[in-house]
């Protein structure tokens, strides 16, 4: 679903993307892995246009993407939803209107089917009862979860997910994940970034690792935890375990 080749990127001087080839498979969960700094959190966002790049070609869902042509990405933009380690959520608003503000106010749905289904996808995160709440009355778990629900319910192609536990509290990681592994065995594309090795090495159909802005490993998930063929791999999972 999405084709990577000879992808360059600096800030400045400093090079975050390194000659980055890689291909992410329509239907699976490809999990990008890598130290702090290594570059997880700028390859993923090149790939709804959050970052451009300096270099190289990359092509979603069969399209080839001009990296300074913002207004041609905003066509397939809508098809790729991402949620982030900050929730982002309208304060002032209801979990409810905070969930469809995107598809009554930008796509002008029809307001009880999606009503409907976001009441659906509420009560599959166990947020039947928090429509009508406001974000400072949720734990930081519960927000995670509408910041889900809000990008799912857009029907998105490609899901990126960038490290959505990270300022959780411990208590509240566990319930989050099972969320993502819930959506890991639906046919979603999914893309994650996480430093959680569980439940990377329970969703993972593919892995990434990446390494100052390299890739060092592009591997079926199953063989990157049982087998990692470099000693960068090996290293950074024995630090992870
Ligand atoms: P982490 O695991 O800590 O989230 P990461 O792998 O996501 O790290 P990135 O956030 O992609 O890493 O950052 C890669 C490199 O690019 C880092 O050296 C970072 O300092 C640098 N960088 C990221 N964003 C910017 C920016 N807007 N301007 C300048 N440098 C940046
Ligand atoms: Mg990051």
């Amino acid at each position: 679903i999405i084709q990577v080749r000879h992808l360059n990127k600096k800030f400045g001087d400093k090079v975050v993307l390194k000659d980055i080839n890689l291909t992410i498979p329509k239907n699976k969960v490809t999990v990008v892995l890598g130290p702090s700094g290594s570059g997880k959190s700028t390859l993923i966002r090149t790939f709804n246009g959050l970052e451009s790049f300096d270099s190289g070609d990359l092509e979603i869902f069969g399209q080839k993407i001009d990296p300074h042509d913002k207004k041609a990405f905003a066509v397939i933009k809508h098809e790729i939803g991402m949620v982030f380690q900050s929730y982002d959520l309208f304060p002032n608003r209801t979990v409810m209107q905070n969930i469809t503000l995107g598809p009554l106010k930008v796509q002008k749905r029809d307001e009880t089917e999606v009503l409907d289904q976001v009441r659906q996808l509420l009560a599959e995160v166990g947020l039947q009862k928090f429509e009508n709440y406001y974000p400072q009355q949720l734990s930081g778990g519960q927000k995670q979860r509408v910041a889900i629900v809000r990008a799912l319910i857009l029907n998105p192609k490609l899901m990126l997910f960038d490290e959505v536990t990270a300022s959780l509290d411990p208590e509240m990681v566990r319930g989050v994940l099972e969320i993502l592994k819930q959506l890991a065995e639906q046919d979603l594309t999914m893309v994650v970034v996480t430093h959680e090795m569980n439940f990377a090495k329970q969703v993972a159909d593919k892995v990434i690792f990446l390494d100052s802005g390299e890739i060092v490993e592009e591997q079926n998930g199953k063989k990157f935890f049982q087998e990692p063929q470099t000693k960068r791999a090996r290293d950074f999972l024995d630090s992870m375990s």
